[in-house]
Order: structure tokens, then sequence, then C-alpha cells
């Protein structure tokens, strides 16, 4: 499909941050961004990279009401030698559709999403930051657009990329977090939608998120919908535990999300020689584990963090260190090594980054 680009005026050119320390997370964006529409008995059409700027929405607005949005993570980096690489963007293309598929929303073609990354990343160039930590993050979205406050799926959808020139995801730089088991929210059960990266997942999250918070934890960990005794995820990232050389992290079924990180972490580990292991974990297992001093190492694994060392886990009344609070060997060389490859300071062996074609 033909992208337009339309022309960005001088008024709409904002000023770039010169002290990249100060980037933070996801608070400013770049001048551009793509936008695609999709219309019943149309397909795709109209698509555009035009100037950053408000949608203008009805507000009857579908996705204002019933959450009927999905949407995708991923960084560009700039390496030394100008190069920009995107990190495995073909996994987000496809998540992102399998995320559409669940919310009855049109798949985008693979090519679309790639190549609409690709013209606006390299359109927005000069906003990749290149300070340590630093990467331009990729927002794609898809969100439904009939102005009609009956529950079904829309005719009317916008596809849409913004991007966001971000710092280190904690201010603290990598340390280690502490986190609390939530034993009365979920997050998701199977057969919800815990597997597809939809907004829904994020706003029922908050209530434990700030509990946590006042509780003294940085996160929450949390357990299958139906026990609550399994370890699912902690926050929105996938969560690893190593006992010795030997990792483990839940196994995908269905009310966890599948992360692109993860599946990075569970091939590198075995190349760092770790056996990997994907299994149910018991709650109450894994804290005698922990006490017992079993358990040497916990990381969660996201691509806005890369790699969260944990520290300290909250389980009810108790708490219990992990690998004496500091960050541990394995999640140390796991960070070292996926930043590396994304950021092209370590070969690329497994066929990972994608270099974006100057246009
Ligand atoms: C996005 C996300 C992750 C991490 O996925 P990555 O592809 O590694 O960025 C994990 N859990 C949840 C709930 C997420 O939304």
């Amino acid at each position: 499909m033909q992208i337009e680009v339309l022309p960005l005026s001088n008024k709409q050119m904002k000023k770039k941050v010169t002290d990249e320390s100060q980037l933070g997370f996801g608070k400013l964006f770049t001048d551009r961004m793509l936008l695609v529409e999709w219309t019943a008995g149309k397909g795709w059409h109209s698509a555009r990279i035009k100037p950053y700027e408000p949608f203008v929405m009805d507000p009857a607005t579908a996705v204002l009401h019933y959450a009927q949005e999905i949407f995708e993570g991923l960084k560009a980096y700039k390496w030394e030698d100008g190069r920009i690489a995107l990190f495995r963007p073909e996994m987000n293309a496809r998540r992102f559709n399998q995320s559409a598929a669940r919310l009855c929303m049109p798949e985008v073609p693979e090519e679309l999403f790639l190549d609409g990354i690709d013209m606006l990343v390299d359109l927005e160039k000069d906003w990749i930051p290149t300070a340590p930590e630093t990467s331009l993050y990729i927002r794609p979205a898809m969100i439904a657009m009939d102005p009609v406050l009956g529950v079904k799926p829309s005719d009317h959808y916008y596809f849409f990329v913004i991007l966001s020139p971000v710092g280190a995801y904690y201010a603290a730089g990598f340390n280690p977090v502490s986190i609390l088991v939530e034993d009365v929210f979920v997050r998701s059960v199977a057969g919800g939608t815990g597997d597809a990266k939809t907004g829904g997942n994020y706003a029922s999250s908050l209530k434990a998120g700030l509990e946590a918070k006042k509780n003294g934890y940085d996160q929450v960990l949390w357990l299958d919908g139906r026990e609550r005794r399994y370890i699912e995820e902690v926050g929105a990232m996938n969560m690893f535990f190593a006992y010795g050389n030997h990792i483990v992290t839940a196994p995908l079924t269905g009310s966890i999300l599948s992360g692109i990180t993860r599946e990075s972490v569970l091939r590198l580990a075995i190349e760092l020689g770790c056996t990997v292991e994907e299994r149910l974990i018991d709650v109450n297992e894994l804290f005698s584990d922990l006490k017992a001093g079993k358990v040497t190492e916990a990381f969660g694994s996201g691509t806005a963090a890369v790699i969260t060392p944990v520290g300290k886990l909250g389980y009810k009344e108790d708490s219990v260190q992990i690998g004496g609070g500091a960050v541990g060997n394995i999640t140390q060389k796991l960070y070292d090594t996926l930043t590396g490859i994304q950021t092209g300071k370590i070969e690329d062996r497994y066929g990972w980054v994608r270099i974006v074609d100057p246009h």
C-alpha cells in the first residue's frame, strides 16, 4: 500500500530535547505519526504519515466506552555507525494481529505494519537519542472509531503509530525492584484477554498496582485467576526465577502475554550455559525455595525496561530478599547481551535485528 507523506510546517516542528538525561519514558512525542484507516467493505485505506496532532473524536466513539483497542511496543536504536535498528519487529506485527483477532478487529498486513514503521522512523531519525540506555520507543495501536453506543465490533478503525524518544525506564537505574504477590485481584484468566495486548488489561491492573505502592512495593506479582496459586507475570512483564543456572518461567497457558523479550531470554539463557524450563510455579513452593536460598535470582522481562532485576518479594504478611538484594550474574549477563545486540555492540547471531531502510 502506498503511504503518502503529508507536509510538516515549521510551526508543527517541536524543539528537541538536548539533555538526553531528561527524557523520561513516553512523555514527549516526535513531529510526525502514521495513520491508516479501515472501513468495512473497503478495507485498509488512506495510509499517510502526517504531523503529530490530536484526534478529533465524537464523544460516542466506541473505543472510549468499550475499550476495543490493541497496541504494541518496540524500540529503534541508533547505532554508532549511524544505522538504525529495530529488534524483532516481525514478532510485534504478528502479535498485533493475534490481539486484533481476539478483539474482533481487522488484521493489519504485516508489510504495512513494518513498512509504515520503517518509513516513519526513518523520517523521524533525528529524534532518536544516542546516550546510553536511551532509544526511540515505537507505539503502534488500533482503535474502534464508530460513533455508536451499541456493543458490537466497529465498522471503522484507526491504525496509528507514534514515536517517543525515551531514557532509562527506571529513573533509579538498573537496580533491583521489590514486588508484592497479589492474592485478591487478578490480571486475567485463561479465556479472557490476558494473552492479547489490549488497554483493558492495564486499566484493570491499576488498583492492585496502587495498593502495592501503598505497601512499599514497586510492582505487583500476579497469580493465576482460578486458584491464586501459580505465578503469572510481574506488572506488565514476564517473570523469571533462577535456581542457580536453572531458569524457570510460567508457561503460556492463555492468561499470560507472550513477550518477545521472554522468548529472546529463553533462547539466550541456553547460550549462556543455563537450562530453561517453562512450568507452573506454585507461589508457596517458590516462597519456601526463596527462604531456603534455592532461588538465587529473579527478574522481569519486557521491551520498556528489557530486564528488571527483582530484589525482594512480599507475600501476605511475609517478605524475603533475593540474591542479597543485589543484581545477579545471569540477570546482568542477559541484560548486557540483549541490549548489546539491540545497540549493535554485540553480534546478532539470531537474525533478530532489522536495519531500517533509508527512504
Ligand atoms: C507487552 C507486555 C509484556 C512484554 O512483552 P515484550 O514483547 O517482551 O515487550 C509482558 N506482559 C504484558 C502484560 C505486556 O503487555
